[in-house]
């Protein structure tokens, strides 16, 4: 028997002993449950095909400025049709999907629900579009964008970014450090401000802690969802300042309808 036939078997045998579960729709993948859902699952990743699809942008053309999936390649050399205009700071942007339809959904559950599970389950969809990008990226530290302690106090000790940051840490080995940014602002809530005023929002927000581990570096900040862009900005603007050598931005999802 070959290790081609072996694989599957293996795969069976490892399914029967951990049954799981599609962390959306909660299809099982146990074999006897139901012989679909099981060969329905998806490269082993924990989703079933069905979800992914929806989740996943593919191969679509992506704007490196911004992160946003485009319908078609962009027309302009720097950035796409959302951000053009802003003349983003990031050296790369990297996102999962739009913030739409199925994953905008499992996003705000997460959220709303503290779910830390589905939130290192989307963080390692992202660990994986990072993946794809790392040799070009060369990235030295993750840091993941930071709560001020008020909000934080409230949100029962979940953090979104950092268990994103946590899981792609354990994917691609690049380490992620909690303790590089402090948010030192209470902002407001950046939904209900217009984008100039989310950027005076979020001014001075950040402070970097350590300068010396962030100098000459490649950082990469992690953060759930980039609508107008402002916080990863101001941390950007911060970890430049401290002499970081370039600044990549990943996020979960892109919401362009903001901008
Ligand atoms: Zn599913
Ligand atoms: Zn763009």
């Amino acid at each position: 028997m070959s290790i081609n036939q072996l694989l599957p078997t293996a795969r069976h045998v490892l399914r029967l002993l951990f049954p799981r579960s599609c962390p959306s729709c909660h299809a099982e993948f146990q074999p006897g449950h139901a012989a679909a859902c099981f060969d329905n699952v998806w490269e082993d990743d924990g989703w079933c095909r069905t979800c992914r699809l929806q989740i996943d942008a593919q191969n679509s053309d992506r704007c490196q400025s911004c992160a946003a999936v485009l319908a078609q390649p962009s027309p302009y050399s720097r950035g796409c049709a959302s951000c053009f205009r802003q003349d983003l700071p990031f050296n790369l942007a990297l996102s999962v999907h739009n913030y739409q339809g199925l994953l905008q959904q499992l996003v705000i559950q997460a959220k709303n629900a503290g779910d830390e599970t589905l939130m290192s389950q989307l963080g390692r969809l992202l660990g994986q579009e990072i993946k794809k990008h790392h040799q070009t990226a060369d990235i030295d530290l993750m840091v993941p964008i930071p709560t001020h302690w008020k909000r934080q106090f409230f949100s029962k000790g979940f953090h979104g970014p950092s268990l994103i940051a946590q899981n792609i840490e354990k994917m691609t080995g690049i380490p992620q450090s909690q303790r590089i940014l402090r948010a030192v602002k209470p902002t407001l809530k950046q939904g209900t401000l217009s984008r100039t005023a989310r950027l005076q929002n979020v001014r001075n927000a950040f402070v970097c802690r350590h300068p010396n581990k962030v100098a000459g570096r490649s950082v990469m900040l992690i953060d759930d969802v980039m609508t107008s862009g402002a916080t990863l900005i101001e941390a950007t603007r911060m970890l430049k300042q401290a002499g970081a050598k370039q600044v990549v931005v990943a996020v979960i999802a892109r919401a362009t309808s903001a901008d």
